[in-house]
């Protein structure tokens, strides 16, 4: 099949190839996200794969179908950026990877939970330049603390376990109770409990319209005070400027956050020689007890080689005519509801 891999770089490329190396797909590779400025060169393909950084919006997807595109495939388990009515309307199927190392990111909101505690990023950087002061450095001991997990889906599950394994208490609503969970000793609870009773929150929901600024004014209010937010989930799950105003107050003690509301103009991309226009993040990033980092939360060997094998399976699973599970349908969003107990 000939396929049309927007948004790649050179790890994209490396893994995709070695995943392909029977040469079963014609892959070719473009640096360009996927955009209606970009979206001739998907002329004369039969697929597109792309990321969360591209947009398949309903005008993006029109005009693939006048292309003749006939598949969208993710390389990522959200998938917030596509239109999937507009894709199912115009019978384009739509595919992702749903699982290839939730342990990456849950690690990985580890260590940021980590890093803004004991602060080695600081340390690391005042070593270097031979200060060897410990002021300002001071952390809080994790062993006991009470953790909130918003989304007990296959991330929230590992962070789960981890923060469990540091000795914490490990509180978490979901829309679906996990059993399995309960029985390892965590507690559900509603949203505004969770708010109310955490030191460290971590988001691993994902982005839909019921948890679209989920974290906004109202529920800042609601935290304990100086209480520590970390997002690894999409950035439209905080209201990013009710964020800073909660920063400004101490309401919200610290902010680790691997994904952003405006990170598709920004990430993934060296913009280290031009000028940022986006106030938002400068704003963020001018706060010491924020940490950002540009969405690497799944950048493991193992999580992008299992990329590469799944998409490549999707591309030949849909060539022959094989379901998958990996097919996402459209469904009509539900109201939110945060209650512990609902089953949906
Ligand atoms: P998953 O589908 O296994 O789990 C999501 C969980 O969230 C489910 O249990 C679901 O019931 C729950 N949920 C849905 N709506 C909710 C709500 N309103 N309130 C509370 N819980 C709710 O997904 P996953 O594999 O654990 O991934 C979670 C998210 O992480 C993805 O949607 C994606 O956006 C993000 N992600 C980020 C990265 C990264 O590199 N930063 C990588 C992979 C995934």
């Amino acid at each position: 099949m000939k396929v049309a891999v927007f948004s790649t770089n050179y790890y994209d490329r490396e893994y995709l190839i070695s995943a392909n190396a029977a040469g079963k797909h014609q892959l070719t590779f473009f640096n360009e996200p996927l955009r209606l400025e970009s979206i001739i060169l998907a002329t004369g393909f039969n697929a597109v794969c792309i990321v969360v950084s591209d947009d398949a919006n309903k005008k993006v997807i029109d005009q693939l179908s006048v292309f003749g595109i006939r598949l969208i495939t993710l390389r990522s388990t959200g998938f917030d950026n596509v239109n999937l009515a507009a894709a199912e309307a115009l019978h384009i199927k739509v595919m992702r990877v749903p699982s290839y190392s939730p342990q990456s990111i849950a690690e990985h909101a580890t260590a940021l939970a980590l890093t803004l505690n004991r602060k080695t990023h600081k340390a690391y950087n005042r070593v270097r330049d031979n200060n060897f002061s410990l002021n300002n450095l001071m952390g809080f001991t994790l062993s006991g603390k009470i953790v909130g997990v918003v989304g007990t889906g296959k991330i929230g599950r590992a962070f789960c376990t981890i923060m469990q394994g540091f000795g914490c208490r490990v509180i978490a609503c979901d829309i679906r109770e996990n059993q399995a969970m309960k029985e390892k000793g965590i507690e559900y609870k509603t949203f505004e409990e969770l708010l109310c009773l955490t030191d460290i929150i971590s988001i691993h929901c994902p982005l839909t319209s019921a948890t679209h600024h989920l974290f906004n004014s109202h529920a800042f209010s609601k935290l304990k005070k100086g209480a520590m937010l970390i997002n690894t989930s999409r950035g439209g799950v905080i209201k990013t400027t009710d964020a800073v105003e909660a920063l400004k107050s101490g309401q919200l003690g610290y902010l680790g956050i691997d994904v952003y509301e405006g990170e598709a103009n920004l990430f993934f991309k060296d913009m280290s020689g031009t000028i940022v226009e986006d106030d938002l993040i400068e704003r963020l990033m001018s706060f010491n007890n924020v940490l950002i980092t540009p969405h690497q939360a799944f950048f493991t060997k193992e999580a992008v080689e299992q990329i590469a094998v799944t998409t490549i399976q999707n591309l030949s699973d849909f060539e022959n005519h094989i379901s998958s599970a990996n097919e996402l349908k459209s469904v009509p969003n539900k109201p939110a509801k945060l209650a512990a107990n609902e089953n949906v």
